[in-house]
């Protein structure tokens, strides 16, 4: 199989041939179709998450096609078409039990053994998929059969960009219909917010960017209102826009620097609730006024947009093919995996909503 590994951090990937071994106990082979590029991977390829071993193949978006199943897989089977989940909930923990199976105590991929080689050397799949390789073997958890009428290029964004950002509007904030929202960030999962916000019936959706071209995506993903936090102050612009009270939701969609992190609770009105959708760097403080939360205001990291894979997938897909939740307007571009550079290239430039990286 073909994959693209990142070696040591601030490189390029390597593309390049690996072994891989066949399906075990409860696994399954995919064949890869397609998978989205995304800002987490960037985040690794920096050095800016330190908590995933290298050398590893990158990517945790990926949709393709089930190849091969092992012994006591009942889920799927070969020719099935899946979505991979990068969270590979174990099922039988406190949070897995209540129904929360995206912040797992134990994801299957903490116990796993490698499965790749190259060169003699074990490779890591990253979040225990690396989807920037032509084959993944994943535990049957993490594949999530959908129809077989979606394309896989659009399927593959459902499995982060889209459950992260739809999710943390309908599922982790709740919002309300008829609500004011302000979105921080609308790059792929920024678009997402806003599409969900949408989706609950939100009336008032602000989009906050410093990119006017990203700005004008948000007005097509469903954004009433646009600010350019390069140009004008957001937090007082969107106390502005809200009648002077401030949005009902805000989430912070970015993921980079703290003040966007700060700006997302104080745009907030009383008892206004503002989600932590964009994952940090390691070690990047927030400084708040500890009287900025007191007029019963709350802060919700939301991981994976609260999503349990196996139900919201093919919900998502549902809304897709009612012609209510957009995804072929997020593929920017398409790139072929020997190209992935060029991919990484056109993200740090912040030119694209999301690259497709596609198989041979
Ligand atoms: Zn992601
Ligand atoms: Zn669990």
């Amino acid at each position: 199989m073909k994959a693209a590994v990142l070696y040591e951090t601030n490189t390029d990937l390597v593309v390049e041939e690996l072994d891989l071994s066949e399906p075990g106990n409860g696994e399954v082979m995919v064949r890869m179709e397609a998978s989205g590029v995304c800002h987490s991977d960037w985040h690794v390829i920096k050095g800016e998450w330190s908590h995933h071993p290298l050398p590893t193949v990158l990517g945790h978006e990926g949709a393709g096609i089930v190849e091969a199943v092992g012994p006591g897989v009942t889920n799927v089977r070969a020719g099935d078409h899946v979505i991979l989940s990068w969270r590979a909930s174990c099922g039988l923990c406190e949070m897995c039990q209540k129904g929360r199976p995206n912040v797992c105590d134990l994801p299957i991929e903490s116990t796993s053994e490698a499965r790749l080689r190259g060169k003699g050397t074990r490779i890591n799949q990253l979040s225990g998929l690396g989807t920037f390789g032509s084959y993944s073997v994943v535990p049957q958890v993490a594949a999530v059969p959908i129809d077989k009428d979606i394309p896989l290029d659009v399927a593959s964004l459902v499995g982060c960009g889209v459950t992260t950002g739809v999710g943390a509007a309908i599922n982790t904030a709740g919002v309300q219909p008829g609500t004011s929202v302000a979105v921080f960030g609308c790059g792929g999962v920024g678009l997402n917010c806003i599409q969900g916000s949408a989706l609950a019936g939100a009336t008032t959706i602000i989009a906050v960017d410093m990119l006017d071209n990203k700005l004008d995506l948000a007005e097509e993903f469903g954004a009433t209102h646009r600010v350019n936090a390069s140009r004008e102050d957001p937090v007082a612009r969107i106390v502005e826009l809200t009648g002077g009270k401030g949005a009902h939701y805000a989430f912070e969609a970015i993921g980079l620097v703290p003040e966007p992190f700060l700006q997302s609770i104080l745009c907030t009105r009383r008892r206004g609730v503002t989600v932590w959708v964009g994952h940090a760097p390691e070690r990047t403080p927030v400084t708040i006024d500890a009287r900025d939360l007191m007029q019963e205001k709350s802060v919700i990291g939301s991981m994976y947009g609260s999503a349990r894979p196996q139900i919201d997938f093919p919900r998502l897909l549902e809304l897709y093919k009612a012609g209510k939740l957009k995804l072929d307007e997020l593929v920017t571009r398409r790139f072929r995996l020997d190209d992935v550079n060029h991919a990484f290239a056109a993200l740090a430039r912040g030119e694209v909503a999301r690259s497709v990286l596609l198989f041979d």
